[in-house]
Formats: C-alpha cells, sequence, structure tokens
C-alpha cells in the first residue's frame, strides 16, 4: 500500500507520519518512509538545488521539471520497488504536492504537472493521500517556532500563494476519493487517529 502524507508548513506532518507508520507496523505490516523531494541519492542531490534557495532562483517549469525528475527518481528506484516486495511506502508530500505547489501555487496548469508526472513515474498514485490542515494562523504561528534553526525552505512566498495551495488541496479533496482531508487541531494522539480511521479499510484488506 502507498499513502502519501500533504499539509502546509506547521501542521505536525513529521510527527504524524511517525505515528501512522508504528500503527500500521503494529499491525505486521513492513513501513518504509521516504520524502519529497528526496528519498533517493539522485533526487537527494535535486532537492539541495530546490530547497536552498530562494523562491526566485527557479523558473516556474524549470521548478516543475526538477521536482518531477526528484520524484521520478524516487519512484522507479524506492517506491515502485517497495511496493512490489509487499511493503507499505508512506511519502511524506507526492505529486499533490507538485499540482498545488507548481501547479496551483506558480501557474502551471494541472494538466501540465500531471502530463510530466505520466512521462516521469507513469503517473503512479497513492492508495490514499492524507492532507492535514490547520487554521492558517496556528499553523504559521507553529512552523515559525519550529523553522528558526531550519534554513532548508523555499523562502519568501507571498501569502496568497499558500492560500492558492491550500485551496488546491481542498479541491482534490472535494473530487478524488483518495484524498481525504484530515483536521490538525488538537493533541498528537487525536490526530493520530483521525488518521488512523481514514486508512482502516486498506489495512483490514
Ligand atoms: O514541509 P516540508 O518539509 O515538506 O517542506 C518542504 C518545502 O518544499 C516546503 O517549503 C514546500 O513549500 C516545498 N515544496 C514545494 N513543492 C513540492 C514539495 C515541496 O514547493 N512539490
Amino acid at each position: 500500500r502507498f499513502l502519501s502524507i500533504e499539509g502546509g508548513e506547521g501542521v505536525g506532518k513529521s510527527t504524524q507520519i511517525n505515528a501512522l507508520a508504528d500503527m500500521i507496523r503494529s499491525h505486521g505490516h513492513e513501513v518504509i518512509l521516504t520524502r519529497e523531494p528526496g528519498g533517493t541519492e539522485g533526487a537527494e542531490v535535486i532537492r539541495q538545488l530546490l530547497l536552498g534557495g530562494s523562491a526566485e532562483r527557479w523558473a516556474a517549469r524549470a521548478e516543475a521539471l526538477l521536482f518531477a525528475a526528484a520524484r521520478s527518481d524516487h519512484v522507479e528506484r524506492l517506491i515502485e520497488p517497495a511496493l512490489a516486495s509487499g511493503k507499505w511506502v508512506i511519502a511524506d508530500r507526492f505529486i499533490d504536492s507538485s499540482r498545488a505547489y507548481q501547479g496551483a501555487g506558480s501557474g502551471l496548469s494541472d494538466d501540465d504537472i500531471m502530463t510530466l508526472h505520466g512521462i516521469g513515474s507513469r503517473g503512479l498514485l497513492p492508495d490514499r493521500t492524507l492532507v492535514l490542515r490547520l487554521d492558517p494562523k496556528e499553523a504559521a504561528q507553529r512552523a515559525a517556532a519550529r523553522d528558526q534553526n531550519r534554513p532548508d525552505r523555499i523562502q519568501g512566498r507571498a501569502e496568497d500563494f499558500h492560500s492558492d495551495v491550500d485551496m488546491a488541496f481542498v479541491g482534490y479533496a472535494e473530487r478524488e476519493p483518495r484524498v481525504r482531508l484530515v483536521d490538525a487541531s488538537g493533541t498528537a494522539e487525536d490526530v493520530t487517529a483521525r488518521l488512523v480511521a481514514q486508512i482502516s479499510d486498506l489495512l483490514v484488506e
């Protein structure tokens, strides 16, 4: 089974991915945790190119191609082999981040992003995509507290970029049954329970 976890800054994505993996392991499955951009040696090199600089470093199309290239290597060398050997894979971000950030946020069409995904990664989609969502003000506070020591962000994006990204995720959840919005407020345990509820049908199959 292939799960992706999405969500803006400060929603507690990393904590929740680990908790979800522990829960799935407790059902006797082997779980591989990975992240985007990155996950393989080559893709991690591309990550450095993408996340090291300012929002203006790359032209929008070039940025989309680099994300697609990183994902292609990641899918072929890590995700597909793991799935083929019966493991679960949980990806910290996947194609829906490209649709939301390089597409809705940066002005490329969803068709273009999906065409790149078709070429790069044979259009592989997760079995389920869980989008963690928090009130934007609370998310900004959590992200500011955390990011003081973490320079590996794309800096300097405008406020409306983030709201475009958020609205894009809401739209995917409305139209695509694999995509589920999950309320990220409350305690970590509350949030984990909400995530588990969204994949329980996959666990019993
Ligand atoms: O929160 P996370 O550690 O996943 O952040 C990675 C960074 O990469 C974020 O700043 C996010 O905005 C950006 N990103 C992006 N396009 C993607 C994936 C991540 O702009 N497809």
